[in-house]
């Protein structure tokens, strides 16, 4: 690449007046032969789990230019049949929960994106990594710290990256807002306010079991405030406070949590006050108050468009779906090293676990948590 650079140069030409294309030819040594590839090689990706979630996903990454669909794992052939009409993906790359330790003899996938329910993510995530393969996990990461911390460690001693699904961190509108407060544009920030919720349909869906879920509301849409608090204010909170109301003790049993109200406070003399229901649409709100400005966000973590304003004018960056977003820059993060503006790594995701553990510890202690 340089050498070309350079020779361009001597010959007074750019690029661009070439009108080269975006690819990177370079000629590399792989397995004793010479091989024509490309800088530009994609993150070949399998995804594990192909439900509603999985089927966005593999949607958005048809518009990727460094993520490519290359795999599947399910235990429904059916889908996987479907999957493979659709998205051109050869049988060889294609299996279900009792086969998939054997992709770490396929050299053709690079990763695999968990999107499986979260009690799942896990043994999931153990597995992938013992095959040798890098993890992108959807969020919640776990059901719990303890599970978080086994699944960060298990990559490491892998050698293998463990990325979370937080799409919300490569997003144009947040990531103006979170340069703003890196800045100092807000000034001393003191207060974020974080709303997060729906009315959930179905009581027989996993997300209501708690073996399968590992809670509410709080593990599937109130971890949006929690990891939103901490981008939006740009420190780790000390403490937690908590309060849950439960108006239907039937359609939310015993672990599953229907709206929990909770304070974080952060070293810096902030608080964040945020609300994560299943009982409650057109939740889905940030305002972060500075003594030199605000922002405020609605919606703040929906799909999108993401709209708000702040004390400068209207958020108005282009809404690209996140989903396409997220995995471009994951493969420039496992491929390249490129560090996000903000991590997506499972030291990430474990941060908001330990907090979610403290959330549930105060609702049923009723007393302040801390968290240093
Ligand atoms: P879903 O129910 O639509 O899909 C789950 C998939 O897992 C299904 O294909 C199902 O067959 C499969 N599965 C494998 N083993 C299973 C088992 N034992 N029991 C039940 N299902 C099993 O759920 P979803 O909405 O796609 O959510 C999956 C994950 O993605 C969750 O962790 C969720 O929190 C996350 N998610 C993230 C976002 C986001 O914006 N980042 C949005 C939605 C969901």
């Amino acid at each position: 690449m340089k050498n070309r650079r350079i020779f361009l140069q001597k010959a007074g030409l750019s690029a661009l007046a070439l009108n080269l294309t975006p690819l990177k030819p370079l000629w590399a040594l792989n397995d004793g032969k010479l091989m024509h590839v490309t800088e530009d090689k994609p993150l070949r990706v399998a995804i594990m789990g192909l439900g509603s979630y999985g089927t966005r996903v593999a949607q958005a990454m048809k518009d990727c230019k460094r993520a490519k669909l290359v795999g599947v794992i399910s235990g429904t052939p059916s889908k996987v049949e479907a999957w493979q009409k659709e998205y051109n993906i050869p049988a060889k790359n294609c299996y279900n929960y009792d086969t998939y330790h054997q992709i770490k003899d396929n050299p053709d996938i690079d990763a695999v994106y968990v999107i499986t329910p979260n009690g799942l993510h896990k043994e999931h995530t153990l597995g992938v990594a013992k095959a040798g393969k890098h993890v992108i996990c959807e969020k919640p990461m776990a059901v719990n710290a303890k599970e978080g911390k086994e699944m960060v460690d298990a990559c490491q001693a892998a050698g293998v990256q463990l990325l979370v699904g937080y799409r919300m961190h490569f997003e144009a509108n947040t990531q103006e807002v979170i340069k703003m407060q890196m800045n100092g544009d807000f000034g001393k920030v003191l207060f974020f306010q974080g709303l997060s919720g729906f009315i959930i349909g179905d009581p027989t869906q996993w997300r209501l079991n708690y073996e399968l879920s590992g809670g509410g509301a709080m593990m599937d849409i109130g971890i949006y405030s929690i990891n939103g608090a901490r981008y939006m204010i740009g420190e780790e909170p000390i403490w937690v406070t908590a309060q849950e109301t439960k108006n239907d003790p039937v359609k939310f049993k015993e672990g599953v949590d229907e709206t929990i109200q909770f304070q974080l406070g952060f070293p810096g003399g902030a608080v964040a006050s945020c609300l994560s229901t299943y009982s409650m649409n057109n939740l889905d709100k940030f305002f972060l108050n500075g003594n030199k400005g605000f922002a405020e966000m609605q919606p703040s973590t929906g799909y999108g468009p993401i709209q708000g304003r702040t004390h400068k004018g209207p958020l108005s960056n282009p809404h690209v779906t996140h989903q396409t977003t997220q995995m471009d820059e994951m493969a420039a993060i496992i491929l390249d090293g490129k560090k996000p503006l903000v991590p997506v790594d499972g030291v990430e995701g474990l941060r908001d676990l330990v907090i979610i553990d403290a959330i549930y510890q105060a609702v049923k202690t009723g007393e302040k948590v801390s968290l240093v």
